[in-house]
Order: C-alpha cells, then sequence, then structure tokens
C-alpha cells in the first residue's frame, strides 16, 4: 500500500480548477437587531463591496469569476454554475459542488433550498434522471443510479442512510478511486425514489446549538449521486461517474462562538476540514503546489477523486449582508477571492436596492482613482 502513495497525486496528471462563486443572501433585519442596514452590497456580475472595518469611509472590492446577488434565483445558480457540470458524470466523470459560507449565510438555502424554491441538490437529481432518459438506445449502454448520503462530524464519516452506522474508513483502491467499505449505495429509479430516501436521512443531520446560532450545522452533510453505465455489447465496458453535492459545516470562526468542551473539540474538526478544503482549492487553483494536501483530512481525502484530476467542482461561497456576520464574511470573501481592492468611497446605503443582475454596472470615477490593495 503505502509504496503508491509516493506516484504522482495530481502532480504530473493535469488538474482542473475550482471554479469559485459568491452568492450574497438578502438582508434580513430579523437577523440585525440593531437595524444597521447592510455591510456588504453587489456591484455587478463579478464584484461585489464590503465596508472597511478599519476605515468607514473606504470600502473593499472583490472581484470573482462569478457573483450571484440577493436577487438571484435558485433557477439561475443552478443553470450557470451546476447543470453544465452534469453531463460528464455521464460519461464516467467525476463532479462536486460545495456551499461554503457561516452559518446562516444561505449554505442549505443554496443545496437544498425550500418547496417553493428548492436547490441545487433537487435541481441536479432531477437533470440526471433527465439525461439519462434522454440517452439514445443505439448508443448501447445501460444505465443505473444510485445514492450514498453520509456526513463527517468530528472528523468521523457517517451513514446518514443507516442511522446506527459508526466512523467508516476510507480507502483508496488501485485505480485511485476513492471508496467508503460498508457505506450504504441505494440504487434510486426516480427523482420521487430518491426523495423518498433522502428527506428523512436530511433528518438525521447533527444540529446543535451554539452561542451565536440557533440551529449550527456542526457536519458536513454530503450527497454522492452514482451514475454507471454498462456497455450492453461484449466487452461490456463499465463507467462510473461521482457527484458529491457537499453542505459544508459553517466556515464561522469558533473562537468567538464561546464553545468548549464537546464544542470546542467539533470547532477544532470543522476548522481542521475546512482549513484543508482551503488549502486544497488553493493548490488547484495556483497550480503551483507540488503536493496537494487531500489526505489532511477526512473532507478531502473523501474527495480527493472529485476535486482537481479530471473532475468538475464548483465552490459556492455563501454570504450574508448583516454586520453581526462582518468578520465572517470577510474571511469567507478572503478564501473565494482572487483579487481585492480599497477603494476611498463611502460605504452610502441608499444604492442597497440597485439590481445586482444582470447588467455590469458602469464603474464610477472614484473606483477607477482606487489606491492601494489589500485588507
Ligand atoms: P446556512 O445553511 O448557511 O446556515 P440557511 O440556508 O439556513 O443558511 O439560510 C439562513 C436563512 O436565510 C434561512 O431562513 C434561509 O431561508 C434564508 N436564505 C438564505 N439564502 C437565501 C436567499 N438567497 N433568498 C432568500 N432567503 C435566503
Ligand atoms: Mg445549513
Amino acid at each position: 500500500m503505502a509504496q503508491r502513495l509516493t506516484v504522482s497525486d495530481g502532480v504530473s496528471k493535469k488538474t482542473s480548477r475550482v471554479r469559485v462563486a459568491v452568492r450574497l443572501r438578502p438582508y434580513m433585519s430579523r437577523q440585525d437587531e440593531k437595524d444597521e442596514g447592510p455591510c456588504v452590497r453587489g456591484l455587478d456580475s463579478q464584484n461585489l463591496e464590503i465596508i472597511n472595518w478599519r476605515n468607514a469611509t473606504e470600502t473593499v472590492k472583490y472581484h470573482f469569476s462569478i457573483f450571484y446577488g440577493e436577487q438571484t434565483t435558485q433557477q439561475e445558480v443552478f443553470l450557470s454554475s451546476v447543470k453544465p457540470i452534469l453531463p460528464h458524470i455521464l460519461n464516467g466523470q467525476n463532479a462536486s459542488v460545495f456551499a461554503y459560507g457561516p452559518t446562516g449565510a444561505g449554505k442549505t438555502h443554496t443545496m437544498l433550498g425550500t418547496a417553493e424554491q428548492p436547490g441545487v441538490i433537487p435541481r441536479a437529481v432531477r437533470e440526471v434522471f433527465n439525461l439519462v432518459s434522454a440517452k439514445d438506445e443505439d448508443e448501447g449502454w445501460d444505465y443505473s443510479i444510485g445514492m450514498s448520503y453520509l456526513e463527517i462530524y468530528n472528523e468521523k464519516v457517517l451513514d446518514l442512510l443507516s442511522p446506527n452506522s459508526q466512523d467508516l474508513p476510507i480507502r483508496e483502491n488501485k485505480d485511485k478511486n476513492i471508496l467508503i467499505p460498508g457505506l450504504t449505495h441505494t440504487a434510486i429509479s426516480s427523482f420521487s425514489d430518491f426523495d423518498k430516501h433522502f428527506i428523512p436521512a436530511t433528518l438525521n443531520r447533527t444540529t446543535a446549538s451554539t452561542k451565536l446560532n440557533q440551529r449550527s450545522s456542526r457536519s458536513h452533510a454530503i450527497l454522492l449521486i452514482k451514475v454507471v453505465r454498462t456497455q450492453r455489447a461484449l466487452p461490456h465496458r463499465q463507467q462510473t461517474g461521482k457527484l458529491y453535492l457537499v453542505d459544508l459545516a459553517g466556515s464561522e470562526d469558533n473562537r468567538r462562538t464561546g464553545n468548549q468542551g464537546i464544542r470546542l473539540k467539533e470547532s477544532g474538526a470543522i476548522n481542521l476540514s475546512l482549513f484543508t478544503l482551503s488549502k486544497v482549492v488553493d493548490a488547484l487553483n495556483s497550480g503551483t503546489a507540488a503536493r496537494i494536501p487531500y489526505r489532511d483530512s477526512k473532507l478531502t481525502r473523501l474527495l480527493q477523486d472529485s476535486l482537481g484530476g479530471s473532475a468538475h467542482s464548483v465552490m459556492i461561497t455563501n454570504i450574508a449582508p448583516e454586520y453581526r456576520y462582518y468578520f465572517d464574511t470577510f474571511s469567507a470573501l478572503n478564501f473565494a477571492a482572487k483579487s481585492k481592492l480599497i477603494v476611498n468611497k463611502p460605504f452610502t446605503r441608499e444604492t442597497v436596492a440597485v439590481p445586482v443582475l444582470p447588467a455590469p454596472v458602469k464603474r464610477s470615477r472614484e473606483e477607477h482613482e482606487a489606491v492601494g490593495s489589500g485588507a
């Protein structure tokens, strides 16, 4: 086993980047006891600004490949960030979609959504069934779809389809596929079949209250949709494509939430996985790292064959506009940003209601005269 580990972990192979998008949820006054208004707002489809805490007459402007403003619908997020990668899993390739960000910023809304506003998970599962049923019989492949659902809690891998399961091991086979022996894998034949297994399992997710949040998500919830296709004729070639849909634990700084004891232990585990994930994404996107540190946490180890390499990955960083999220928003933005700029322009409230999408807003003179960088 051990010798094989020295073989390129994505070093000589071409690795694909992780697309990073940022989504700002609408301002909610019930989340803001002091009614201070938002401290962050969108500028156009790639830029947002946040007030600079060091100097309130300045804002810090961030640039992203995709920015979803508060008006962005679930459908728009799905169509632009997720739908395009789904055909690959019918061809034996892997993909992953993550929701990252502080608790309360919209990760579960983005991934799961509501009955009225379904999120990425129900839309993606429906689309996978649509893609499979649209496949031409004459191409000669049979398709089967299955699901697993697990969480990583305190660096333990727990099966959400088998409520009393113990910590499961993560293994790698000789083809460098990541496997979890003992994890429930259920064949699903339709979207309603999926829902029947998924809904009760969602309730198994571990949640606990912390000082900062009533129901803080302390674990990473990971839904795996596997598409296996088998050639009807000899030699019956078989290809497996995996899609991971991940609602990550909150990225808030747990040192500020007054966590102690078991909560503090959880905080350490959450921070380890998220910290490692950020290092992996950085290493993949800069293309400079000699070694991608997948093995440093359970989350990244599990996702090793579906993040980087030939996989298609999207990270949706969720942020909230209220002041109480300010420092968590900053750290989430710094995780997601390619560049930022300090702009010497006061953060005035009156432009807040301007729709963020779709037309890029013309830049003001002040912004062109922006000075400095790095907050
Ligand atoms: P998280 O999973 O990151 O803790 P949630 O998804 O639970 O956050 O979102 C917190 C609250 O904000 C929920 O009441 C949710 O319905 C609401 N919310 C989040 N994003 C949006 C959005 N884009 N539009 C409308 N409401 C949203
Ligand atoms: Mg949540």
